[in-house]
């Protein structure tokens, strides 16, 4: 044998998450998991309340949460492959009547059936440029299943293959909530719907996509917007060229990350809790306050800390830190760089020199984006295998499942919001489409 025929070729990286989990717990790797149970089928959850095994088991779900019936028997017992072999039969028996998104941060065996890919605004738009499908199966969570019910057309629908994958951030907005701070702060702020001498509402509501249509429907019918993690400072530049401050819900991090980066001062961010009076604040603060930060966070996001850092910089000298802005403020100034999932991509894409990246955000997103990129080194800040528990209760038996309920003429699980909702909702998403960067700073 010669010395050349001995060069080992580096071994393909597998981009299952599910893989991983199944190896630390079975005990053939010796990684850890925050959960042994994300190992099991998530049909092992669905009758028990809670978000289920992950980054969000240890948050509190609200009473009324959608649960998940009884997925049949068959789609429990099949083996993955005869899984993969009846969806891969049910999409082509539908063609063009279906189409399939799947969320960046969706397990890789549910992204491999996807006709789309990515965050949760591109996948609704994707959605759009199917006019003519009968049926939307988002594989993601349920706010956004209700994002694209928004922008579809009605006689499409629009299917979650689990109804309980909801999403612990957004359900920490709850309308009622919301709307008792509102008149809390009209009591300190004065009427909100009149604009003062200059023009300027007293608040302008801001609520980012992660969020129910309820709470999208509240922002449209009170002069407010929506905005994602890519668009977050245009939607501020917006919402402060018509009002004095801003709410913003559900996620403190990302309204206190784009802000505090516009040059509002910290002490002008207030924390809204709910469970207290004036949300905790005093009236002074909230008359001086520039940006209301709603007492919600990503459990996923939040688990990135500095000292993972610090630990990635000393192991890996050189290493590029780039971390999603719903992740805490620390964070994101210890890190290189911070962005959403689509800014995240497209700076690995652009590397042209072979690189060594450390990301915070969600694992499947990280474990594929180091598959599709071996060139580079790409590793997950957080050592523990921990996936965001309500986009990991989409498993391949259930999209199986809901694609051949649509063969046989069935639609399952359909997520639809209701007009009185859905009206003012769309109004918001239609203000976040045609806003632009205004150059205007706090
Ligand atoms: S990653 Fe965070 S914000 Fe996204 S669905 Fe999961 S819990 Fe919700």
């Amino acid at each position: 044998m010669t010395a050349t025929s001995l060069t080992l070729q580096p071994r393909p990286i597998d981009p299952s998450v599910d893989h991983e989990i199944q190896a630390i717990v079975s005990g053939v790797t010796a990684g850890s998991t925050c959960s042994t149970e994300l190992a099991a089928g998530p049909w092992q959850f669905d009758a028990r309340p809670g978000y289920g095994p992950g980054a969000s088991m240890g948050d509190i779900i609200p009473t009324g949460s959608p649960q998940q019936g009884s997925l049949p028997q068959e789609y429990r017992d099949a083996p993955d492959e005869e899984l993969h072999d009846r969806i891969r039969a049910a999409k082509a028996t539908l063609g063009e009547r279906v189409v399939v998104l799947g969320h960046f941060y969706q397990r890789e065996e549910v992204v491999r059936h996807a006709d789309y890919v990515g965050d949760s605004f591109q996948l609704a738009n994707a959605a759009l440029e199917h006019p003519d499908a009968e049926a939307i199966v988002f594989c993601g969570v349920h706010f956004m299943a209700e994002t694209a019910d928004l922008l579809s057309r009605p006689e499409q629908a629009v299917i979650l293959p689990n109804l309980a994958a909801g999403c612990s951030m957004a359900d920490m907005a709850d309308i009622d909530q919301v709307e008792e701070c509102w008149e809390q702060l009209a009591d300190v702020l004065g009427d909100l719907d009149t604009p003062d001498a200059e023009g300027l509402l007293p608040v302008i509501p801001v609520t980012y996509m992660n969020s129910s249509a309820a709470i999208k429907g509240f922002v449209g019918r009170h002069q407010g917007i929506v905005c994602t993690s890519s668009n977050a400072r245009t939607v501020l530049e917006w919402a402060f060229a018509r009002g004095r401050r801003v709410l913003f819900f559900p996620d403190q991090h990302l309204g206190r990350n784009t802000a505090k980066a516009m040059g509002v001062p910290l002490d002008q961010m207030p924390m809204w809790n709910p469970t207290k009076a004036l949300g905790g604040s005093d009236e002074q603060t909230l008359l001086d306050s520039r940006v209301i930060l709603w007492h919600g966070f990503c459990s996923v996001h939040r688990r990135f800390t500095v000292d993972q850092i610090d630990k990635a910089r000393a192991e890996h000298p050189g290493v590029r830190v780039i971390v999603h802005p719903e992740c805490p403020m620390a964070v994101v100034d210890a890190a290189d760089e911070a962005g959403s999932t689509d800014y995240i991509r497209k700076a690995i894409l652009a590397a042209t020199e072979p690189t060594t990246f450390a990301v915070g955000t969600e694992i499947n997103l990280v474990q594929r984006l180091a598959a599709e990129f071996p060139q580079h080194e790409i590793f997950c800040l957080d050592p523990v295998v921990c996936p965001c528990s309500t986009m990991y209760r989409i498993h391949p038996g259930y999209l199986a499942w809901v694609l051949e309920r649509l063969v046989a003429g069935e639609v399952v699980n359909r997520i639809q919001v209701h007009s009185s909702v859905a009206d003012p909702a769309r109004v918001a998403l239609e203000r976040m489409l045609a806003a632009k960067p205004t150059g205007i700073v706090a």
